[in-house]
C-alpha cells in the first residue's frame, strides 16, 4: 500500500493525517448550524449529506447521512460500509468530482460522531495490569488468577462519553485515607487518565447469540482514542468487590473522528504470545490487533504540552474482537453505537505507561514537565491531549486527537460547613 493521491492537494503528504487512505468519519457543524456527517480528507472535510442529496453518492437502502450521527449508516453493514467507502474514494481520487461539497476544518465544530449505546471497559493491557496489582497486591499477586484467560471488564457509562474538546469536571467523591478510620467527601485528589483504544460496534447482535472472535471482527465499524478519566482516590476506596464505578463514571472523552477498520487493514498485527492456551471461542483466526502508535501529552494552564508517554495498540493481550465475542458468549445482546474500551495501553517500558498511576507509580515519582514544573496527578486547569497514528510507507492513518481539559470540582453547599 503507497499513499493514494487525492485532488485535494492537502491530503497529498506522507504527514497528512487524513489522506486518502484514511477517510475517518465524523459529524460537524458550521455556524451553529445543523449537526452533519462528513469525512475528513486532508485539512477538508466532504459534507456527506449534501453529497447524497446532490446524487454524488447513493447507497443501497439510503438515505443514511441525512442523520446528526453515524448510528444508521453503521446499522446497515459491512456491505453498504465498503460501497460507501468506494464511492468517497472515487470521487475524492484524483481525477474525482471537484464539484464535491467541502468544508474546510478550521470552519468547523466537531461532535460527537455517533450515539452511544453503551460503554464496556476492559483491563486487556498486560504491562498496565502487571503495574496497577503490582502497586496494590505486590508482584506475586499482581495478575487476578481470571486474567490470562478472559479479557476482564465491567458495564461502564454511556451517558458520560464526550468528544474532544469538552471540558472535564474533576469529580467529588468518598475517599478513605490508609490511616483514617472514617471516608470523607471532596474532589479528587488523584485524577488520573486512561490511554486507550475504543472500538465501536455497528452491525448488531440477537440476545443469547454468541459470536466467533471473526464474526466479532467483521460487527467492528471502526476505531477512536478513548481517555477513560480515572479518580484513583475514589476507585481505590470503592472498587472492592464490584469494579469502578463512581471514579470512572465521570467522563469518558473520544476523538472525533472515527478510523474506520477498513481504513487500518494493512495495519493488522498479532496478539502476544499467549502464556495460557486460550479457551476455543477466544480463539483468533488471524492477526485482530494493529499497529497504532500513540502519546499523551500534558500541558499545564499557560504553559507548553509536554509528551509524558509513548506506547503502542500492538502491546494489548486480547483485541477487541475477543473482547466483543466475549461480551456476547454469554448470549448478551450488543447493539449499534456500543463503545469497547480496550483497556489501558502501556508498554514495557516506563516511558510507554499510559496512565499518570503508573507513571508516576502511585504518586511516589513526579514527572518534571518541559517548563519544569511537577506532577503526580492532574491539576485544574491542565489539558490531556492523546495522539494516535498507523505509519505506513509514505502515509499515514492519523486518528487525530482527544483532548479535554480539567474544571475544578463543584462546590456542595453541605460541604461549606
Ligand atoms: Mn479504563
Amino acid at each position: 500500500m503507497a499513499l493514494m493521491k487525492s485532488w485535494v492537494a492537502s491530503a497529498n503528504s506522507a504527514k497528512a493525517p487524513f489522506p486518502l487512505n484514511n477517510l475517518p468519519y465524523g459529524v460537524f457543524s458550521v455556524d451553529g448550524g445543523a449537526r452533519t456527517c462528513g469525512v475528513a480528507i486532508g485539512d477538508m472535510i466532504l459534507d456527506l449529506d449534501a453529497a447524497e442529496m446532490a446524487g454524488l453518492i447513493a447507497l443501497d437502502g439510503g438515505p443514511y447521512l441525512d442523520a446528526p450521527n453515524w448510528n444508521d449508516l453503521m446499522a446497515a453493514g459491512v456491505d453498504v460500509w465498503a460501497d460507501l467507502r468506494a464511492q468517497i474514494t472515487d470521487l475524492l481520487a484524483e481525477g474525482g468530482n471537484m464539484q464535491a461539497p467541502l468544508v474546510a476544518q478550521t470552519d468547523a465544530k466537531m461532535h460527537m460522531p455517533f450515539a452511544v449505546s453503551e460503554f464496556t471497559d476492559f483491563y486487556a493491557g498486560k504491562h498496565h495490569a502487571m503495574n496497577v496489582g503490582t502497586m496494590f497486591r505486590g508482584p506475586e499477586n499482581a495478575l487476578p488468577p481470571n486474567w490470562l484467560h478472559i479479557p476482564i471488564g465491567y458495564n461502564g457509562r454511556a451517558s458520560s462519553v464526550v468528544v474532544s474538546g469538552t471540558d472535564v469536571v474533576r469529580p467529588n467523591g468518598q475517599t478513605r485515607a490508609p490511616d483514617s478510620e472514617m471516608p470523607v467527601f471532596g474532589p479528587s485528589m488523584r485524577l488520573d487518565i486512561e490511554l486507550e483504544i475504543g472500538a465501536i460496534v455497528g452491525r448488531p447482535s440477537a440476545l443469547g447469540q454468541p459470536l466467533t472472535v471473526a464474526e466479532a471482527d467483521e460487527m467492528i465499524f471502526g476505531y477512536v482514542l478513548l481517555n477513560d478519566w480515572s479518580a484513583r482516590d475514589i476507585q481505590a476506596w470503592e472498587y472492592q468487590p464490584l469494579g469502578p464505578f463512581q471514579a470512572k463514571a465521570f467522563a469518558t472523552s473520544i476523538s472525533p473522528w472515527i478510523v474506520t477498520r477498513a481504513a487500518l487493514e494493512p495495519f493488522r498485527t498479532t496478539t502476544p504470545a499467549r502464556e495460557k492456551e486460550l479457551l476455543p471461542y477466544l480463539r483468533e483466526p488471524g492477526p485482530m490487533l494493529y499497529d497504532i502508535e500513540l502519546s499523551v501529552a500534558l500541558q499545564p494552564p499557560g504553559g507548553t504540552a509536554t509528551t509524558i508517554a509513548c506506547t503502542n495498540y500492538n502491546q494489548m493481550y486480547y483485541s477487541a474482537a475477543q473482547q466483543l465475542a466475549h461480551h456476547a458468549s454469554s448470549g448478551c445482546p450488543m447493539s449499534t453505537g456500543d463503545l469497547l474500551g480496550s483497556g489501558t495501553i502501556s508498554g514495557p517500558e516506563k516511558s510507554a505507561r499510559g496512565s499518570l498511576l503508573e507513571l508516576t507509580w502511585g504518586g511516589k515519582e513526579p514527572l518534571t514537565l518541559d517548563c519544569g514544573e511537577t506532577r503526580t496527578f492532574i491539576e485544574d486547569g491542565d489539558t490531556i491531549t492523546l495522539h494516535g497514528a498507523a505509519q505506513g510507507d509514505g502515509y499515514m492513518i492519523g486518528f487525530g486527537t482527544c483532548s479535554g481539559s480539567i474544571n475544578p470540582a463543584p462546590k456542595f453547599p453541605a460541604l461549606e460547613n
